[in-house]
């Protein structure tokens, strides 16, 4: 749902294209109030960009490719360096930003997201001075090499729930290797990456390499994703949206990456450390509202402690502190948007339909203050005795809503584990080294954490199986997936 900026509310401040290394308007001169969610009222604009739009960044990219392209890897490194720093300077700034933009606590955007947004462009920067190309020698016949070259314009489209930290993940790799860029923030929260555009243009990151384009998915995103010289696409986003994406990209040959949606499931066995099982789970239920795609929202727990863990996590949740975002005590904050809120909502009203016990939140509280009275907030919901096959336990829900399921065996868990469409992430809380072993290897998920949740080495492979994505990012992943892989064969 997008809501279209009004005469009243022209004065907004307005968020601005990046193209070509200036801050420009849309051509069609359109704008989309963008709203706090905290507060439910508008507080900046945001281009509402058209396809024409799109081809003045595709010229901007396509101009200053082979410049930069042909830029020493030092050199591409030192700028990226620069911009790792900038953010880390400006952490306040963009914290507050995300915050406001996203209803997430100031308290998740300082520690979070901002830190890894930095991390983002200081990982890339180095990882490129310490590649390695690939050689193989055809027995006394010929040596091939390869060489690994950037695709040209890498279309780069991002989501709300972690606004920089996702974008700067896709930006960071795709220019560190020599792509220009143009990328596409969620047109719900699209100020931190206006803010990022100024601290490029500091670092000396040359015109046209990274560009900005604000607006909405079916105009913005599309003419993206169905641009012919744009040959590379890196999508995050929702399931529905990523079949899009496919459709769009695939007549045109594109290379793209689907990073999708998630019914993370999070499995705690009766030998686990309670301690660490609960305040893991707390958090992987929680984080961001629950609002991050790794989120455990399916808790499967051993008969045997079933009933302790249901008790003592319910402790926890409700001491959890909901409140204004921008208060640094804050622990949860609001949902991104009235239509998030309320399809969240909808979810909780399905699961009593199922035949859920709410056991703790279900419906929305005092509000945290006067500021935040019409703002959108959910509190953390707990849902038990649901059958694991309902639609509550199958589909992604993205909000602060768990079940919690009792398993009596590691053949059952499995199964349940994997009876979703989805395969993004997992947790297994337990002290039994083989069993843990046992379970990785069974489950379908991209990602499994054993006694822990979102600890995330930039080193290691990113993504999901089945309706959570297609490609890997992070690390090599993103290097490999961002360039061209050539093999030169010289015969002896
Ligand atoms: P979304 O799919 O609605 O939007 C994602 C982006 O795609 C936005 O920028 C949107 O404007 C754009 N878009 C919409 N329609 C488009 C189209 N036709 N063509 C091109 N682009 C289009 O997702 P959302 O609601 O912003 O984010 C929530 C979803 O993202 C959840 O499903 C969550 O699981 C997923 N997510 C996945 C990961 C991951 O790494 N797998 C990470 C974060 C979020």
């Amino acid at each position: 749902m997008y809501i279209r900026c009004t005469a009243v509310q022209k004065e907004l401040p307005r968020i601005q294209n990046y193209i070509g290394g200036r801050f420009v308007s849309p051509i069609g001169g359109k704008y989309l109030d963008n709203i706090e969610p905290a507060t439910g009222q508008p507080y900046s604009l945001v281009p509402e960009s058209d396809a024409r739009d799109v081809e003045a960044a595709v010229e901007a990219a396509e101009t200053v490719f082979p410049e930069w392209s042909r830029t020493p890897a030092a050199e591409r490194s030192r700028i990226l360096l620069r911009i790792a720093d900038l953010i880390e300077r400006d952490l306040e700034k963009f914290a507050r930003a995300e915050s406001t933009d996203t209803g997430k606590p100031l308290a998740l955007a300082r520690s979070l997201d901002i830190p890894r947004a930095s991390s983002n462009f200081r990982f890339f920067a180095t990882a490129i001075l310490h590649t390695e190309n690939e050689a193989h020698v055809t027995d006394g016949i010929a040596f091939n090499y390869t060489l690994r070259q950037p695709r040209g314009i890498a279309g780069l489209i991002s989501p709300w729930n972690l606004p920089l930290y996702l974008l700067s993940w896709k930006i960071a790799p795709a220019i560190a290797v020599g792509n220009t860029a143009i990328a596409k923030p969620s047109e719900l929260t699209p100020m931190t990456a206006f803010l990022l555009c100024e601290v490029c243009r500091e670092a000396g990151l040359p015109e046209g390499v990274l560009n900005i384009v604000h607006g909405t998915g079916p105009e913005v995103g599309a003419a993206i994703t169905g641009h012919p010289k744009i040959g590379t696409i890196s999508f995050t986003g929702g399931t529905v949206t990523g079949r899009k994406v496919a459709e769009a990209g695939a007549p045109l040959f594109k290379k793209i990456s689907l990073e999708l949606g998630g019914k993370n499931p999070n499995i705690i066995f009766a030998d686990a450390d309670f301690d660490a099982a609960i305040a893991g789970s707390v958090r992987s239920s929680f984080a961001n509202q629950g609002q991050v795609c790794l989120c455990g929202s399916r808790v499967f727990v051993e008969r045997a402690s079933y009933e302790e863990f249901v008790r003592r996590f319910i402790e926890r949740v409700a001491q959890l502190k909901q409140g204004d975002p921008l208060d640094p005590e804050t622990e949860q904050g609001a949902i991104v948007s009235k239509m998030q809120l309320e399809k969240v909502k909808y979810y909780v009203e399905l699961a009593k339909e199922e035949g859920g016990r709410i056991a703790l939140g279900g419906e929305r509280g005092p509000s945290p203050n006067d500021r935040c009275r019409d703002g959108y907030f959910f509190p953390p919901t707990v849902i038990t005795g649901l059958p694991v096959a309902c639609r509550v336990n199958r589909e992604e829900i993205f909000g602060p809503v768990v079940t919690i399921t009792p398993f009596e065996s590691e053949e059952e868990v499995v199964r349940y584990a994997n009876d979703v469409d989805y395969g993004l992430s997992s947790s297994v809380w337990t002290q039994n080294l083989s069993r843990a072993h046992r379970i990785a290897e069974q489950i379908h998920a991209g990602t499994v954490w054993i006694n822990c949740w979102l600890v995330r080495d930039l080193r290691v492979p990113f993504g999901g199986m089945k309706q959570s994505g297609v490609g890997r990012e992070g690390g090599e992943e993103a290097l490999r997936f961002f360039t061209e892989p050539k093999n030169v064969c010289i015969a002896r």
